[in-house]
C-alpha cells in the first residue's frame, strides 16, 4: 500500500521574523514530516550593504530571540551563510526539500528575488506557498478596487478601504506539539554551522556600543505592544498625543522597527487596537482613525507596490520633476549633523547614535535638506534615512520623502518648518539638542536655537565659539526657504498650466511667517505640533483632493530658473 508522500518543508524568514501569526510558517509545517526553520544571510556582503551597524545589530538580536523561540519549541534557527540563488539549489537536495513556504514580499527588490528563487524551486520540483501577512490589506485588491491604479491620496484610499472586508483574522501561534510532530535533525554542530553571526563575524566594530536602545525581537515587540496599548487605553479617547520635548526621545513604547523585521504582526496590532477600543467605548464600532498610523503604513505600500522607481524621482510616474540642486556638500554637512542649526544637527547625531527619531523630527530635517533650505533632492535623503534608520523601509521612507518634499501626495509647499523656531517650541529648554550636541550644552536656553546670534561674552562662557568648535549655519534661513518656496511655486505654476489647474490661486504672494511648524493635519495623528496654517477654504490641497487622482502626472519642469544661493553663512 502506497503512503502519504513525505513532506520536508523548509520555512524561509526574511521579514516576518516572529512565530506569533506567520501563516506561511503555519504552511509549512502542515502535513510535514520535518520543517526547517531558515534566515539567509550573506556575511561577506553585510559591512558592504546599506543598512548601518545599528539595523544590523537589531537584526541579529531579532534571529536570536527566534532562534531562542524556536528551541523552546524544540526546534532551532538555521542561519544559511551565501545568497538565496546559490543556498537554495544545495538545500533542495541536501535536505530533500519538497515544500519551501514563505511571506510575500511587494518590494521590488524582494519581487526579483523571489521570482528567481520560485524558478529554481520549480526546476527542483519543490512547491512553493506564499502569505501575504505583512500588510493588513492585499494591495492588489485595493489598487484593483480603485480601478486599476493605486489610490494617491489618504482619503481615497480610507474610502477604499471602508468597502473591503476586515483584515484577514490572526493565525494561530506555532505550538511544541506542532513543532515535534515534524522535527528536522539537529546537528551537534549546528551552532558552528548555522549559528546566528555576532555583529563582528559580519566585518562591524562593536566594541564602543552600549547596550541597545531598540533590542531586536519578537519577545520585546510583543512586551512593546502591551506597553503601547497601555498608554493608549490611558489616553483613552484616542485624542491626538501632544508633541513635547519627551517625544523626542526613544520610547519603550515605539513599535515602528518592529513592525518594518515582523518582529511584530501589523494584524495582531490592528485587532488588539480594536479589542482595547470595545473595552474602553463599549458597543461603538471603531472609527477608522484608531488605526491611523497602521494606514499610513498601507497607504504607502500601496502606493509603492507595482512602481519599481518609488525611491526615484526620474521615471516614477507619480513624482513631480523638481530641478533640485546637486550640492554634495551641503549634503554632507546635513547628514553629518554640521549644518550649524543645532535642531538639525541635533536629529541628524541622534539618528546615527540611535537608528530612530520622531515623525516630526522627520518632517523637520526632510524639509530642511530639500524645499526648505537645502534645495537637495529628496532622494539623497532617502539613501541617508535607509542607512541609518531601524525602521527604514522602502515603501514608507520614499513615500513619506515626497511627501515632504512636495514632490508627491501634494503638500501645501508654501508652509515650510523653522529648524530655529520649531525646536524652540518643542523644547524651550533645550534639553534634547544639550543632549546629543553636548558642545553646546552650556550654552543659556536663549541663544540654544541660534548660538551663532550670542554675544562673543557668552560663546566663551560656554566654551563654544561658533565657527570654531561648532559650525556657522550653512544658509540663512529666511532668505534660503523664501527662495526655495519661490522655485517651488514656478514648479508647480508650469505643472498647473500643464495640466490647466488652478491649484496656484490661494498661494500666498508673500510668505510672512516661515516660523510654524506646519503638518498636513491629515496625515499621522502623531503630529500635533502647533500649527500655524496659510491655508484658506480654498487651499491647493483641498482643490487638488477634490481634482483626485487626475493631478497626479509625470511632467519635467526645466525651466525654472536656477536662483542664487546666498553664500555668506552669518
Ligand atoms: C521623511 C520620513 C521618512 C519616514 N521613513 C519611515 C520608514 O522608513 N519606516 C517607517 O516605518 N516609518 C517611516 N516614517 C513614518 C514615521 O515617522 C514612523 O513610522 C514613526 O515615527 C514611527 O514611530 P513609532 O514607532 O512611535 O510609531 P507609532 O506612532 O507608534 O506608529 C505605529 C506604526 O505605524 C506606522 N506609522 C506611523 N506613522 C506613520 C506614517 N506617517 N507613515 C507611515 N507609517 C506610519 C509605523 O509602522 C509605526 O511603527 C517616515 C516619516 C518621514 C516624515
Amino acid at each position: 500500500m502506497e503512503g502519504k508522500p513525505s513532506v520536508s518543508s523548509v520555512h524561509w524568514f526574511r521579514k516576518g521574523l516572529r512565530l506569533h501569526d506567520n501563516p506561511a510558517l503555519l504552511a509549512a509545517l502542515r502535513g510535514a514530516n520535518s520543517v526547517r526553520c531558515v534566515y539567509i544571510l550573506d556575511p561577506w556582503f553585510a559591512a558592504s550593504s546599506s543598512g548601518g551597524v545599528n539595523r544590523w545589530r537589531f537584526l541579529l538580536q531579532s534571529l536570536e530571540d527566534l532562534d531562542s523561540s524556536l528551541r523552546k519549541l524544540n526546534s532551532r534557527l538555521f542561519v544559511v551563510r551565501g545568497q538565496p540563488a546559490d543556498v537554495f539549489p544545495k538545500l533542495f537536495k541536501e535536505w530533500g526539500v519538497s515544500r519551501l513556504t514563505f511571506e510575500y514580499d511587494s518590494e521590488p527588490f524582494g519581487k526579483e528575488r523571489d521570482a528567481v528563487i520560485m524558478k529554481l524551486a520549480k526546476e527542483a520540483g519543490v512547491e512553493v506557498i506564499v502569505e501575504n501577512s505583512h500588510t493588513l490589506y492585499d494591495s492588489d485588491r485595493v489598487i484593483e478596487l480603485n480601478g486599476h491604479s493605486p489610490p494617491l491620496t489618504y482619503k481615497r484610499f480610507q474610502a477604499i478601504i471602508s468597502r473591503m472586508e476586515l483584515p484577514r483574522r490572526l493565525a494561530p501561534s506555532v505550538t511544541r506539539q506542532q513543532m515535534e510532530a515534524c522535527r528536522a535533525e539537529i546537528k551537534r554542530n549546528h551552532d558552528e554551522t548555522y549559528g546566528v553571526p555576532s555583529l563582528e563575524e559580519l566585518g562591524f566594530h562593536s566594541e564602543n556600543k552600549g547596550p541597545a536602545i531598540w533590542p531586536g525581537g519578537e519577545t520585546e515587540a510583543l512586551a512593546r505592544l502591551d506597553r503601547h496599548l497601555e498608554r493608549k487605553a490611558w489616553v483613552a479617547n484616542y485624542e491626538r498625543p501632544r508633541m513635547s520635548a519627551n517625544s523626542l526621545l526613544a520610547s519603550p513604547t515605539g513599535l515602528s522597527p518592529y513592525l518594518r523585521f515582523g518582529c511584530l504582526s501589523c494584524r495582531l496590532f490592528y485587532y488588539r487596537l480594536q479589542e482595547l477600543y470595545q473595552k474602553v467605548k463599549k458597543n461603538s464600532p471603531p472609527p477608522l482613525s484608531l488605526y491611523g498610523q497602521l494606514l499610513w503604513r498601507e497607504f504607502f505600500y500601496t502606493a509603492a507596490t507595482n512602481n519599481p522607481k518609488f525611491d526615484q524621482m526620474e521615471g516614477n510616474p507619480i513624482c513631480v520633476q523638481i530641478p533640485w540642486d546637486k550640492n554634495p556638500k551641503a549634503l554632507a554637512k546635513w547628514t553629518e549633523g554640521k549644518t550649524g542649526f543645532p535642531w538639525i544637527d541635533a536629529i541628524m547625531t541622534q539618528l546615527r547614535q540611535e537608528g530612530w527619531i520622531h515623525h516630526l523630527a522627520r518632517h523637520a530635517v526632510a524639509c530642511f535638506l530639500t524645499r526648505g533650505d537645502l534645495w537637495n533632492s529628496w532622494e539623497c535623503g532617502v539613501k541617508v534615512f535607509d542607512e541609518l534608520l531601524l525602521d527604514a523601509d522602502f515603501s514608507v521612507n520614499a513615500g513619506s520623502w515626497m511627501w515632504l518634499s512636495c514632490s508627491a501626495f501634494f503638500q501645501q509647499f508654501f508652509h515650510c518648518y523653522c529648524p530655529v523656531g520649531f525646536g524652540r517650541r518643542t523644547d524651550p529648554s533645550g534639553d534634547y539638542v544639550k543632549r546629543y550636541l553636548p558642545v553646546l550644552k552650556a550654552f543659556p536656553s536663549r541663544y540654544i536655537y541660534e548660538p551663532w546670534s550670542a554675544p562673543e561674552s557668552v560663546q566663551k562662557e560656554a566654551k563654544c565659539i561658533i565657527g570654531i568648535d561648532y559650525p556657522k549655519p550653512i544658509v540663512n534661513h529666511a532668505e534660503a526657504s523664501r527662495m526655495n518656496i519661490e522655485r517651488m511655486k514656478q514648479t508647480y505654476q508650469q505643472l498647473s498650466h500643464y495640466r490647466g489647474l488652478c491649484i496656484l490661486a490661494s498661494v500666498p504672494s508673500s510668505v510672512e511667517d516661515l516660523g510654524g511648524p506646519i503638518t498636513d493635519s491629515s496625515h499621522n495623528p502623531a503630529e500635533a505640533a502647533p500649527k500655524q496654517s496659510l491655508c484658506n477654504a480654498d487651499s491647493p490641497k483641498r482643490k487638488l483632493e477634490g481634482s483626485e487622482e487626475a493631478s497626479h502626472v509625470k511632467v519635467r519642469v526645466r525651466s525654472v530658473p536656477v536662483m542664487r544661493r546666498p553664500e555668506n553663512d552669518f
